[in-house]
């Protein structure tokens, strides 16, 4: 049965104009990896399962959203594959129908569990994949995830491409004396298979909050390293895309830039996080966020749910304020948010 469609909207529309397009979905706060950047080796303070929203839950968030005039969902976590529902929750959201009419959903993921569920995700409307892969490098890769999985991921990224989830997308964060020497192999490696390869500078976001601004590998210096194999000539019509795009010698092959901190994308940001829990966000550095889960389960109607996408919306900072020095990271770590 085809879900009713969604009577026209406002769009959400923030105090700076920022019309708001691109909702982030954490499936959950779980991972398959320990990614140092991320999430620390153990005792993660997990949220309770109790709080996770439901698959119903979900798809009633997204088709609110859906109906706010929102044209792409994001699929991410922690590990989006961990969520035994998740063929479920794309089918489902797939599906929607809002002014703008059907919205894309993708997901990134860390790939391991792709060998089995790219086919499915892809039958059941999953558009395409974004996968973390920093380093080529088994020993690296096993330092960095903190598990021996590199082959997994590298199977996983194949799955995907047999199954038609492109254009894939990889991601690096790139971390100085870790994998920095490495951002030409990872380009090449890209090119050769028609992926395109991002990299990202590594923000305030890990759990055992050890950032340090100057120990960051800025965009700056991944071009400079670029440059010295590759012709860059700069893509034009970067819109809200977080990544600066660049032809590698003269295209088609692309490679991304994402300067989250040296150069933030924030005037033109058009996204909005859920949470696992429930919980909507405007920013990834948001210090307050819109309780949905409390709403859901306390009988709320549609209206009081897109009440509340506006005014989590209404509160948007224009920046994130890295650099400012009263900045706070916030509690969660990035693998509670969803990136
Ligand atoms: N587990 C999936 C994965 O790794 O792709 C999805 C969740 S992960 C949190 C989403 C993205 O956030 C990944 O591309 C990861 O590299 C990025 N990320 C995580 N911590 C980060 C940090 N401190 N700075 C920059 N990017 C980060
Ligand atoms: Fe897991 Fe992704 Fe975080 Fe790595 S970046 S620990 S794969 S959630």
């Amino acid at each position: 049965m085809t879900p009713p469609v969604a009577p026209l909207a406002e769009p959400l529309v923030d105090r700076f104009g920022r019309v708001h397009r691109d909702l982030r979905v954490s499936l959950t706060d779980r991972c398959s990896l320990r990614c140092t950047y991320c999430m620390p080796a153990d005792g993660v303070p997990w949220l309770p399962g109790a709080d996770t929203l439901t698959t119903d839950e979900l798809v009633r968030v997204a088709g609110v959203a859906v109906g706010l005039g929102v044209t792409e969902i994001r699929l991410t976590g922690g590990e989006p594959l961990l969520r035994r529902d998740v063929v479920d929750v794309v089918r489902r959201m797939a599906r929607l129908e809002g002014p703008a009419g059907r919205p894309e959903v993708s997901m990134t993921t860390n790939a391991l569990r792709l060998p089995m569920l790219a086919g499915p995700l892809r039958e059941a409307g999953l558009a395409r994949v974004n996968v973390s892969l920093d380093t080529l490098d088994r020993e690296r890769f096993r330092a960095l995830t903190r598990r021996d999985r590199l082959d997994d991921t590298l199977a996983g990224i194949a799955a995907a491409d047999a199954a038609g989830l492109r254009p894939i997308k990889l991601n690096a964060v790139a971390m100085r004396g870790v994998n920095d020497d490495e951002v030409v192999d990872l380009v090449a490696f890209a090119v050769e298979r028609g992926y395109e390869m991002r990299f990202i500078e590594q923000m305030p976001l890990d759990a055992g909050h050890t950032w340090v601004r100057a120990r960051m590998v800025t965009g700056e210096e991944i071009l400079e390293r670029l440059r010295g194999r590759y012709a860059l000539t700069e893509v034009p019509g970067r819109g809200s895309a977080p990544a600066q795009l660049w032809h590698v010698d003269g295209g088609p092959a692309t490679v991304g830039v994402i300067a989250s901190v040296t150069a933030p994308f924030c005037g033109a940001c058009d996204r909005v996080r859920l949470t696992a829990d429930g919980q909507l966000r405007s920013c990834l550095f948001a210090r307050t966020e819109t309780d949905l889960r409390v709403l859901l389960r306390s009988g709320a109607d549609d209206d009081a749910l897109a009440t509340a996408f506006r005014r989590c919306i209404a509160g948007k900072r224009p920046g994130h304020d890295i650099d400012d020095p009263t900045f706070l990271q916030p509690d969660r770590p990035m693998s509670a948010i969803g990136g």
